[in-house]
């Protein structure tokens, strides 16, 4: 992982991004599912920024409403400095060759009746970029620039593995020469053997190409060794906002301390205690009033169920939506509504620090 240091080459902002499901004309649901609301967040050129969270948590969708793949229902988008939101279709055609998505389900996003050459070749053909033989060279280049081997063109999405899948979809990103992708999960529907070649490969593209990335994730596992920054979501709202590092080192927010406790560690005699949060994730339709995180939250207090805390700026830059952090900080994240509850949690995230301390210094002694 590279550090990014903070400056002020902003390449995509989201400010106030707000989007609504239901509730509006005759035709759609009385019931509004308030997905991501009023999240604001800036990726600087260069980095990899990550936006994690339990599923339902919004993060998909903060992601599509970055490239504007769905209309937000308030807020901007900001690329290079302009609103996208204003573009008209060709404008938006033009931008998209910059833009680029790389969707979870490898199989399902592309099209089964196109062979591997022309699902590469389509975004090369679309923008321009080349025809004929030219065209052909191109797809052959991407193949072998991915992992594929540039003989396979005429073979169909079913003949290759999910991985290889994978690889297809990160070609076809590539082909129009982006600046910016958007990884929705880019692992998590493949095989954990197969997880650190693709990561490895989306890292070896972005030092190459010099390409900012903005991933998507449920795992915090997955996202630690590749990204800058990390953005926490829970319930449509981001909560913690940090470096990769200090966040790991020391998570700010009850609910990233839960994500970071849940992270299985491979040792039996640790095992994963069985509820680390209270409850079920509460619905995006009817979220809890104040914070929303206060009906799993092991440290919530009265005023927690009836204000909403802010995303407020820590010390170090950091940011942060909890109105007793520096209290949980400092009482080593001791709890009075919910003692065994913060206990088991502080416990379990103690585990884990000391696991990933190993891992990261490993002790090798000589035969
Ligand atoms: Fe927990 Fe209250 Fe902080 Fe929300 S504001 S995370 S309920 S302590």
């Amino acid at each position: 992982m590279s550090v990014i240091p903070m400056t002020n080459d902003i390449i995509l902002e989201g400010i106030d991004l707000t989007k609504h499901f239901g509730g509006g004309g005759l035709l759609s649901s009385p019931t509004v599912v308030r997905a991501v609301d009023g999240v604001s967040l800036s990726v600087q050129r260069g980095e990899t920024f990550a936006i994690v969270g339990e599923s339902g948590c919004g993060k998909s969708t903060l992601g599509r409403l970055l490239l504007r793949l769905i209309e937000p229902t308030g807020g901007d988008v900001r690329y290079e400095g302009k609103s996208i939101l204003g573009l008209n279709k060709s404008e938006m055609r033009k931008l998209r060759r910059e833009m680029q998505i790389i969707f979870q389900d490898p199989f399902a996003s592309l099209n089964p009746r196109m062979n591997v050459g022309d699902i590469i070749a389509e975004p090369i053909w679309l923008h321009g970029l080349g025809r004929g033989k030219e065209k052909r060279e191109r797809v052959a280049d991407l193949m072998r620039t991915v992992g594929l081997i540039p003989t396979h063109t005429d073979r169909y999405p079913h003949e290759f593995s999910g991985g290889q899948r994978q690889r297809i979809g990160i070609a076809r990103a590539l082909a129009g020469d982006p600046k910016l992708i958007i990884g929705d999960e880019p692992v998590s529907a493949l095989d954990v053997s197969i997880q650190a070649q693709i990561i490895n490969l989306l890292e070896d593209l972005k030092q190459r190409f010099g390409l900012t990335l903005v991933i998507v994730a449920h795992d915090l596992a997955v996202i630690r060794h590749m990204s800058d920054r990390v953005a926490v979501m829970y319930l449509g709202e981001i909560v913690e906002l940090s470096e990769t590092d200090e966040l790991f080192d020391n998570p700010l927010h009850p609910y990233t301390q839960a994500l970071l406790a849940a992270i299985p560690i491979p040792n039996p005699m640790n095992r994963q205690p069985k509820a680390l949060l209270q409850g079920d994730v509460p619905s995006p339709a009817a979220p809890p009033s104040g914070c929303r995180f206060h009906t799993r939250c092991p440290h919530a207090r009265p005023l927690c169920k009836e204000q909403h805390p802010a995303l407020e700026a820590a010390p170090d830059g950091r940011k942060v939506a909890c109105h007793f952090w520096r209290e949980i900080q400092g009482a080593g994240a001791g709890s009075i509504s919910a003692p065994s509850q913060s206990a088991a949690l502080s416990k379990r995230l103690a585990l884990y620090r000391t696991w990933r301390e190993r891992q990261d210094n490993p002790v090798t002694t000589s035969p």
